[in-house]
């Protein structure tokens, strides 16, 4: 995609000029990367690859693309904070020792720095970065230990101006402290654990864990507004269990200020057609990066035939697009183009070979009545099938298509069946397919077509993915609420769902007998 080699242009800046802008070039020599955490205030200046480039924005993005999901379908912040914890620790860790420490920090700086010049296009787009960048933000500090949490509030004493204060002080106001924090401490502290908490076990809390920092209180009036702090002398005291918030604060603040400024360097950057195609590439796909593994899973493709792929047992963990196709293709015994290139490829991706393929194909299509003979099938549509599987022509291997490729053809015309039926079918006819796939409720409903009247196709989805596996999400403590952006990871997910469930029932009754 990108030329490998380093090439000198007139007006761009080279890496080897950047790298010899004097000592302060260097990040890493510069102690940028002393802390886990990062308000990003500080542009890299160091040459990456543009491997390196992609990849890491891809890896930021998928993570951002499962907040921004997770949001949308309603889920709290800790909901959304455990849901990413799994991909944080895949795609961006950021460990607070180990050989790999810089490396991790270095990773996370870049990435952010180069969604901004994905995100910074338009209101929209920076309003949805700054959202979910703030909520990746607040997951890390929670996942900070309070001695790091202090020292980077300590690092970023000259942009916060936040000052401890000291144990004596404390300890000299700790009954005004007390009175007039208590409550909302209790509060926070119910919320993420759950239990009542005495007065003595709360005092204790605030004495050990609680530090407390001083505000001229003209920083924070909605704090001093809502009459939970103690304010004396002009400055008010806020304790740790409030301060995520007013960083949280400053970090959208000073975001939004940089993302501005992004935006402004943007036709310099134009200029550059090495980055240009992989930025477009980024905004426009970022739904669909989620689903990377597109090979059948070997241990769950053992039943996929032709015989079996139009029974419940598989076809009921299709997603809307692949049943509503398949049911088409079955009713009229025969596909249009697109139509069969979508499905014939999510096929492939659930485990049917070629062979089965063929089999499946010609039985459609020559079935009683249709008119069509195996001479003509074989003639017009055997080439294209193994085609599709690489055997033929260029041999390449192609791929199921992601839900953003699906979203980018055109749409189905008279006759066609492709697509995504969230963006296609009328509202009357969505509900009906929603009833049919055990959807009945009317709320539930309402929501889903909220979400496609927002054209949040995907999301819808995801939502009806767990409407449809309900019982077996709460039953599996491990179940991923993972957004949807793929149709064969709606098939495999519900599958591993599935198994999952006949795990914990044969054990079950093994443990019985
Ligand atoms: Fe299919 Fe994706 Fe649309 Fe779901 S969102 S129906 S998986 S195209």
């Amino acid at each position: 995609m990108f030329r490998s080699t380093k090439r000198r242009t007139a007006g761009r800046r080279n890496f080897e000029e950047i790298a010899s802008y004097g000592s302060g070039a260097s990040n890493v020599k510069s102690g940028l990367y002393s802390q886990r955490l990062s308000f990003y205030d500080i542009p890299p200046l160091e040459e990456i690859t543009l491997e390196e480039f992609e990849m890491w924005a891809i890896d930021r993005l998928k993570i951002l693309i499962e907040i921004e999901s997770g949001t949308a379908r309603g889920k709290s912040a800790r909901e959304i904070e455990s849901s990413i914890k799994p991909m944080l620790m895949k795609y961006l860790p950021l460990n607070s020792s180990g050989n790999d420490m810089l490396n991790e920090r270095r990773k996370d700086h870049y990435s952010h720095y180069i969604l901004r010049l994905v995100f910074c296009r338009n209101e929209e787009l920076r309003k949805k970065f700054i959202k979910n960048e703030t909520l990746l933000f607040k997951a890390r500090y929670n996942a900070l230990q309070p001695k790091e949490q202090h020292e980077f509030i300590n690092h970023y004493h000259d942009k916060l101006n936040w000052k401890y204060i000291d144990k004596d002080e404390k300890n000299a106001l700790f009954d005004d402290l007390y009175a007039a924090t208590g409550t909302v401490i209790r509060t926070m502290l119910m919320v993420d654990g759950g239990e009542t908490i005495s007065n003595d076990q709360l005092k204790q809390h605030i004495r050990v864990k609680e530090n407390f920092i001083k505000l001229p209180f003209e920083k924070v009036p909605a704090l001093v507004a809502g009459r939970q702090l103690y304010l004396s002398k002009g400055d008010v005291y806020v304790p740790s269990t409030l301060q995520l918030n007013l960083l949280a604060v400053e970090f959208q603040e000073s975001l939004n200020k940089q993302l501005m400024r992004t935006f402004q360097a943007i036709p310099r950057l134009e200029e550059d057609d090495r980055l240009l195609p992989l930025l477009n590439h980024l905004a426009n796909n970022f739904s669909s990066l989620q689903f990377d593994s597109y090979e059948a899973d070997s241990t769950q493709a053992s039943d996929i035939h032709a015989g079996s792929i139009t029974t419940t047992a598989i076809t009921k963990h299709y997603p809307l697009c692949a049943t509503h196709l398949q049911r088409n293709m079955s009713h009229n015994s025969h596909l249009k183009y697109t139509g069969r290139q979508q499905l014939g490829l999510f096929l492939k991706g659930i485990g049917l070979s070629v062979d089965e393929a063929l089999k499946f194909w010609a039985y459609q299509f020559t079935k009683n009545g249709s008119g069509m003979t195996m001479e003509k099938f074989n003639k017009e549509y055997k080439y294209n099938i193994r085609h599709s599987y690489g055997l033929e022509g260029g041999r390449t291997n192609y791929k199921p298509w992601d839900c953003a490729t699906i979203l980018s053809k055109p749409k189905p015309g008279k006759g066609e069946y492709h697509g995504c039926p969230y963006r296609d079918l009328s509202a009357d006819s969505l509900v009906s397919n929603l009833n049919e796939m055990g959807i009945s409720d009317q709320s539930e409903i309402n929501t889903v077509l909220e979400d496609v009247n927002r054209r949040e196709y995907t999301v819808a989805c995801t939502r009806v993915f767990e409407l449809t596996h309900k019982e077996q999400m709460a039953n599996q403590k491990n179940a991923e609420g993972l957004h949807i952006s793929h149709p064969n990871l709606y098939f495999d997910r519900s599958r591993q769902l599935e198994r999952g469930e006949n795990k914990t029932s044969v054990a079950e009754s093994v443990a019985v007998n």
